[in-house]
């Protein structure tokens, strides 16, 4: 697996880093009130079980799993809820966590589609972010690293459902990703 890695882009020690900054700005910014996490599966597992132990305010969580279709390193905007969320968001203040905005399709369909339930409040957090691939343009509060148009895998990032164990992100060598 890790003979594949042409390039780590970010380390494990900077992931833990930035996910306790991140835990703490959250744990500050939502003192006091209630919280729901809401993970966006598959990719975003490692880092919202990394995060939620570095929020140290009361939360409650839940999971969406959403595909988009298109295969390789491309989507194709089209997104399916395969797994929705198991409880009503009226009211609540919500913190999505994602892996990644790439173009930005996945999360602007999420944002309506939650908005739909009447949430009291509906934030964005995400590990990875790629602005120079926008298509649409989509609000993020909390960002963990701004990252170049490569394709990344690693903490919870996957290419064709492999390498989604690597402890940090990286980058594969050509040859993988012509396989
Ligand atoms: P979007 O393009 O809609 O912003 O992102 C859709 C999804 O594509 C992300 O949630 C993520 O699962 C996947 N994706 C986007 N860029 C990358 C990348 O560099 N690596 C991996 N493994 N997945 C990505």
């Amino acid at each position: 697996m890790h003979q594949d890695v042409a390039e780590i882009l970010i380390s494990e020690e900077e992931i833990r880093a930035k996910v306790k900054e991140l835990g703490q700005q959250i744990s500050r910014d939502y003192a006091g009130q209630d919280l729901l996490l809401v993970g966006i599966l598959r990719g975003a597992m490692l880092f919202m079980s990394d995060l939620m132990r570095e929020i140290d305010i009361p939360v409650n969580i839940d999971f969406m799993v959403v595909s988009s279709y298109g295969s390789g390193t491309t989507t194709s905007g089209e997104v399916r809820v395969l797994k929705d969320l198991d409880r009503g968001i009226e009211g609540r203040n919500v913190l999505l966590i994602e892996d990644i905005v790439d173009t930005g399709l996945t999360l602007n369909y999420l944002t309506k589609y939650l908005a739909n339930r009447h949430p009291k409040s509906l934030k964005v957090c995400t590990l990875l972010n790629k602005p120079s691939r926008r298509r649409v343009e989509v609000k993020v509060d909390y960002n963990g690293f701004i990252i170049p148009d490569k394709f990344v895998v690693g903490y919870g990032l996957d290419y064709n459902e492999y390498y989604r164990n690597l402890p940090y992100i990286g980058v594969l060598k050509p040859e993988i990703y012509q396989e």
